[in-house]
């Protein structure tokens, strides 16, 4: 994969846990068993109906607005910077087709939190450099540590993990 294939699901493994991403990037994708990525889709089904999502290849954002910010809905309570990477990685990519993001709204469902992100020349930079840390944990020959185990909670790979 070349740096044009680096999508979103990429960039928050990066920064969720890098042995997800490398585990990931080799179509080990345990995913549809999990109970939490069910209820994102749910989410996406049936809250903000007005928005639409917009497919990059790569990366499919949940919507991009009239005033070209990118809006994400998540169905955790709280901001992580693995959301805030992947929302910045969205604006990057619209930009590099031409399209000038403004920016990216997280919407964090449970507590209609929103957060607001303008895009600015040190999230450019941060998004050029997950790029490239994408693609180093993907070429290791080898998958990265585990986390600690209570940081695990709830990741889809844990039976992967840590079934010994
Ligand atoms: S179970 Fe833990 S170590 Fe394994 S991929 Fe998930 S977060 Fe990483």
């Amino acid at each position: 994969m070349d740096a044009g294939g680096v999508g979103g699901v990429h960039v928050k493994y990066l920064h969720h846990c890098r042995r997800q991403l490398w585990l990931y990037a080799r179509g080990i994708r345990p995913e549809h068993l999990s109970a939490k990525v069910r209820l994102g889709e749910a989410v996406h089904d049936t809250a903000y109906s007005r928005f639409q999502s917009v497919d990059l290849g790569s990366a499919k954002l949940d919507h991009l607005d009239g005033d070209l910010w990118v809006h994400e809905v998540k169905s955790s309570r709280n901001a992580t910077r693995s959301d805030e990477a992947q929302a910045i990685h969205y604006c990057h990519r619209l930009i590099e087709i031409g399209v000038p993001a403004k920016g990216a709204v997280l919407h964090y469902r449970p507590t209609r939190r929103t957060v607001r992100l303008p895009f600015d020349e040190q999230r450019r930079d941060a998004a050029v450099a997950d790029i490239a840390d994408v693609l180093q944990v993907i070429t290791a020959p080898s998958a990265p540590g585990r986390l600690d185990r209570p940081r695990c909670k709830g990741c889809s790979y844990t039976d992967y993990c840590w079934t010994d």
